[in-house]
């Protein structure tokens, strides 16, 4: 396809990012090194303080890594980082019980320390600090499981991350390991940084937001349950995105509430006028009611967001598989490519459950007419009179529609257990992990 970006300019990026994110969650660790240095203690106490220091600096950093700030994502794509953002919380939470474990290791007497009833405080707020970290570690992981809605969950995240932050504060530097001012002065500078972030995400991007609304202009039903709503600006020149991207959506609310949604552009980045299009299939609380939002009903939009874009991926071929709404992404893609007069040959895999579940197939037969595009529909339930592939998108599938397999640059896109399923097919054929490129519809 004809616009590029580097793809070197992202990986020259993703070093420094890499390089920024180790130096800041080494600083409270270099900081405790720098001289002046209280008196020589035993080498595994040293190492026990060294691991919490270590702990600290990553809680820290989960601020920057968690924040909705595309720049920082953007060389590495938002599922990767909030799958590294997931590990290095276990990974804190690991040094985080390492550090008192080695403690008392070193002096068995310690063990007091853990008694929040007698033990002084600083120890307290370490005990406190394991727990809420815990605490929120596993409210994440078994969030379905426990039942707890994704805006309490979020809501009640944001507010526990700042909680362990002052704790581990409060404990870090209560506990005359920084002897010196100047240090403790340093270490609450660099743990302001990361409420400076906190604030920049509930405050400071709501106000950017309230200066440029959207207004939806047009709703328009897809198929049963999956709607497209054009968003326009209002007194504004929109946004630009690459085809593949994402927004966060606050629909007929205020952009200070939790109540945001992240989205695909279905439209062509091209379009006049900054305004654009989502594809919304109804699913839970708040997209079941996503017909209900008429023309005129006032948006707020955080975006663009994300790596899913061909424009990162130069080939000769590009195979697109959807699985249900994860056509919209792909939508953006094709009519992208189709406004672009781009020749280069796009196989598109797009199974559904039913043939009215299949959003866009006289778009993309018109489109196949203006570019080298040939689609493959896959229906589970399929009508009697269908005479295209039917179950879900195999391996075998997969062969019969594009021919070689390694031909093709992937984008893969749809809900968790099918682009694992359509991915382990992919590798089982012999096609290079690196040449697929995923979008999962879920965050958490
Ligand atoms: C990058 C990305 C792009 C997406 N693009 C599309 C799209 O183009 N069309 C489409 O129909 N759907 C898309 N989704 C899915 C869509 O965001 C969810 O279906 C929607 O947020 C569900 O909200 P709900 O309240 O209706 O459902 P719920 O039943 O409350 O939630 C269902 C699941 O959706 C996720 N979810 C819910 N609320 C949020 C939220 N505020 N932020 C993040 N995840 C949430 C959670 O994993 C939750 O378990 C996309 C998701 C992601 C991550």
């Amino acid at each position: 396809m004809a616009r590029r970006s580097g793809e070197r300019a992202y990986r020259t990026r993703a070093a420094l990012g890499i390089a920024i994110y180790l130096a800041l969650a080494f600083a409270p660790l270099s900081l405790m090194l720098l001289s002046p240095l209280g008196p020589a203690r035993a080498p595994l106490q040293e190492f026990a303080v060294a691991l919490g220091f270590v702990a600290l600096g990553i809680l820290g950093t989960q601020f920057a890594v968690a924040a909705r700030i595309g720049r920082l994502k953007a060389p590495y794509g938002v599922d990767a980082v909030y799958y590294f953002h997931r590990r290095m919380a276990v990974v804190a939470l690991g040094l985080a019980v390492a550090h008192p474990a080695l403690l008392i290791a070193e002096a068995p007497g310690r063990i007091g320390l853990l008694n929040v009833v007698t033990a002084p405080w600083p120890a307290r707020y370490a005990v406190a600090t394991v727990a809420v970290l815990a605490g929120i570690i596993a409210t994440s992981l078994w969030r379905r499981k426990i039942r707890l809605g994704y805006e309490t969950w979020h809501a009640g995240h944001g507010l526990a991350a700042l909680v362990i932050l002052v704790l581990a504060a409060l404990h870090a530097t209560g506990t005359g390991i920084y002897t010196d001012d100047w240090k403790i002065s340093a270490l609450l500078f660099y743990l302001a940084i990361w409420v400076a972030i906190l604030g920049y995400i509930r405050i400071g991007k709501p106000v950017a937001q309230l200066r440029r609304p959207y207004r939806v202009t047009r709703v328009e039903r897809e198929s049963p349950d999956t709607w497209t709503l054009t968003f326009s600006p209002e007194g504004h020149d929109g946004l630009r995105f690459r085809p593949g991207q994402h927004a966060w959506i606050t629909l007929g609310r205020s952009p200070f509430s939790f109540e945001a949604h992240p989205f695909s552009f279905s439209s062509s980045p091209n379009r006049e006028g900054g305004g654009f299009d989502m594809t919304i299939k109804e699913l839970g609380d708040f997209t079941s009611t996503i017909g209900t939002y008429g023309p005129g009903t006032i948006a707020y939009v955080d975006g663009p967001f994300g790596a899913f874009t061909t424009d990162r991926h130069p080939a000769t071929r590009y195979a697109f598989i959807a699985g249900g709404v994860g056509i919209t992404p792909l939508m953006s893609m094709v009519r992208d490519a189709a406004d672009r007069g781009d020749e280069t040959p796009i196989s598109l895999v797009y199974g559904a459950a039913t043939r009215e579940d299949l959003v866009f197939s006289a778009q993309l037969d018109e489109l196949s007419s203006r570019i080298d595009l040939a689609t493959t529909y896959v229906l589970e339930d399929p009508p009697q009179d269908w005479e295209g592939e039917t179950g879900i998108i195999t391996g075998e599938v997969l062969e019969r529609s594009l021919g070689s397999v390694d031909a093709y640059e992937y984008f893969i896109c749809g809900p968790p257990a099918m682009i694992d399923g359509v991915a382990r097919s992919l590798e089982d054929l012999g096609v290079d992990k690196r040449r697929l490129h995923y979008e999962r519809f879920e965050i958490a």
